[in-house]
């Protein structure tokens, strides 16, 4: 019922775009847009209540009744989110957010460096980083490392870039080293943990800590790891208690250098399009076996499907037009 809500919304604003009305109007249908489909989301079903009830992180019993929930290790220390000015628009791979927040670098978070302004985040983000490090910190590890967050409003990284998301905010990629104190690692070197089937000496123990503890976490929708990577940790943890963060360690190319965390919409952005679910279980076994397997032989007459076209939200446009003002 919301996603057909939210067509609606982006239909009229089409609609009303065509019009040629100022960007302030639509800003301002926007915002009635934005409380309507609020007050929409108050009216849902109870199966659409529990759905909206798994990122509800508004009190730290929240965060540790979900943690339990997802038979992940409970910490004493998240922060809670309790709602912020920020709003996303759109889904990760192709949106746009209005209120992001700079992450900066601290003895205990050091920025490898991989371009310009790319450390800007969701709030809920830059709580889930600094709830990180605290956490690695506790556990006697090195300072954290980060990647790419997201640019100042969101959207692509463009052409020269091989992100396919980090478009709201809400990834950030998290490289295979700690940072040595009182160092910079801003031009450090990618470290390599897998090469295809290879598990290499740079997969250390601390290295496994830092996957568990960045996939440990109630408000983390998915890890992309590297499948030898997640081959790795299934047979160091598949039969370990609190293992609720194998399910979220997915399997994907790349990623032998760096896992990339991505995090669930925040409750107060409703028109951030979430991923579709990860099938239930830890995904060990069958399921990761069958990326080291050769693809099935082609049918020569199936045509591949056509992937459905990706549509930029005009939220993300009446956003950027301003913003560039
Ligand atoms: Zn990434």
């Amino acid at each position: 019922m919301v996603r057909v809500a939210l067509s609606l919304v982006v239909f009229s604003l089409l609609l009303s775009a065509c019009s040629a009305p100022t960007d302030r109007d639509n800003l301002a249908a926007l915002h009635r847009q934005e409380r309507t489909t609020a007050a929409q989301a108050d009216a849902l079903t109870s199966e659409q209540s529990l759905a909206l009830a798994a990122n509800d992180f508004s009190s730290k019993a929240r965060l540790q009744a979900l943690a339990q929930q997802q038979n992940l290790v409970v910490l004493s220390t998240y922060t809670p989110y309790q709602g912020s000015q920020a709003r996303i628009y759109g889904s990760t791979a192709l949106g746009c957010i209005d209120g992001a927040v700079a992450v900066t670098e601290s003895d205990d978070l050091k920025f490898q460096h991989w371009g310009k302004g790319r450390n800007f985040a969701h709030p809920i983000m830059a709580q889930y980083l600094q709830d990180l490090k605290q956490r690695l910190k506790a556990q006697g590890l090195p300072p954290l490392v980060v990647g790419d967050i997201g640019l100042q409003y969101g959207g692509p990284y463009g052409p020269k870039s091989n992100h396919a998301s980090h478009n709201t905010g809400l990834d950030v990629d998290l490289p295979f080293f700690f940072a040595p104190e009182h160092k910079e690692v801003a031009s450090h070197p990618d470290v390599y943990i897998v090469r295809g089937q290879k598990v290499l000496p740079t997969f250390t123990v601390d290295i496994a800590q830092l996957i568990v503890s960045a996939s440990s976490d109630p408000r983390v929708d998915r890890v992309f790891v590297a499948p030898m990577i997640k081959m790795q940790m299934c047979q160091l943890y598949e039969h370990a208690p609190a293992n609720g963060f194998l399910h979220k360690l997915r399997p994907w190319f790349g990623h032998q250098a760096h896992m990339h965390v991505r995090l669930k919409c925040p409750s107060d952005s409703p028109n951030c399009v979430s991923q579709a679910p990860i099938p239930a279980g830890t995904g060990c076994g069958y399921e990761v076996e069958s990326w080291f397997l050769p693809p099935p032989p082609q049918s020569k007459t199936a045509q591949p499907a056509p992937k459905p076209k990706k549509v930029l939200p005009q939220q993300c446009k009446l956003l950027w037009a301003r913003k560039r003002k």
